[in-house]
């Protein structure tokens, strides 16, 4: 069993920094795309406030197209009322015309100011989105870049290590104490062995019963801990 300690002891070394290589690079793109999707987000809000702008801007062009409508038809009543000055009938009901469409004006007016103010705190929403945006597109740019640099180095490192270990395959591990091996490295974060040092399993800190600690130093069969369930061996 020694033997069999050995070289899992020596798949362990690499396994480790394999186990940490692939989550780095499971793990960069995951937070690049976290940025990005943050940076959509800011996108989708600057859009959005451009969008309100331009369509309360529509508006307040349809009120100023209303009043000068509405204008021209006063121009037009009081010229009627010019040429029919003595029906006084007619006058009235001229009179009441221009009032209503001075009162369509005025109302007009008030809506399209208020629009007009409206539009101005979509406006700085705007730009305060399109400056952060800027911002925020900078520092992904670098930030990205670094991401490929270290996705490359990481690459790079773990296609060494996965050709290192095919040489360390060894055949004095057994297929089943592979298999618990292999088991192992992907359920302990990288680390399917822990060292027993004065019966206290160095990975998980739990001290073992005696049996067990004579088990793993007669050395005949792999011994896991009870607790984190990795393999034991001495130094
Ligand atoms: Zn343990």
């Amino acid at each position: 069993m020694q033997d069999t300690i050995h070289a899992l002891l020596a798949l362990q070394e690499l396994d480790h920094q394999i186990y940490s290589l692939r989550d780095e690079l499971r793990r960069l793109p995951e937070e690049r795309a976290a940025r990005r999707a943050q940076i959509d987000s800011l996108i989708a809000r600057r859009d959005e406030a451009h969008k309100q702008a331009l369509e309360l801007r529509v508006k307040i062009k349809e009120l100023e197209d209303m009043s000068t409508i509405s204008r021209q038809r006063i121009r037009k009543v009081e010229n009627e009322a010019a040429m029919a000055r003595n029906d006084m009938a007619l006058q009235a009901a001229f009179q009441h015309q221009v009032k209503s469409l001075k009162k369509d004006i005025s109302m007009a007016e008030e809506q399209g100011i208020a629009h007009v103010s409206e539009a101005e705190v979509f406006d700085k929403d705007e730009a305060k989105y399109k400056a952060e945006i800027e911002a925020a597109e900078k520092l992904f740019s670098e930030f990205s870049g670094n991401v490929e640099r270290e996705l490359a180095v990481a690459r790079g490192k773990l296609s060494e290590l996965e050709k290192l270990r095919k040489t360390r395959l060894s055949p004095d591990i057994n297929p089943d104490s592979f298999v618990l091996y292999e088991r192992l490295v992907q359920t302990r974060e990288g680390v399917a062995l822990a060292r027993l040092e004065d019966r206290v399993c160095q990975a998980c800190f739990i001290q073992v019963p005696v049996n067990l600690y004579v088990r793993v130093a007669r050395g005949n069969a792999l011994v896991q801990c009870p607790s984190c369930d990795r393999i034991f061996y001495f130094e």
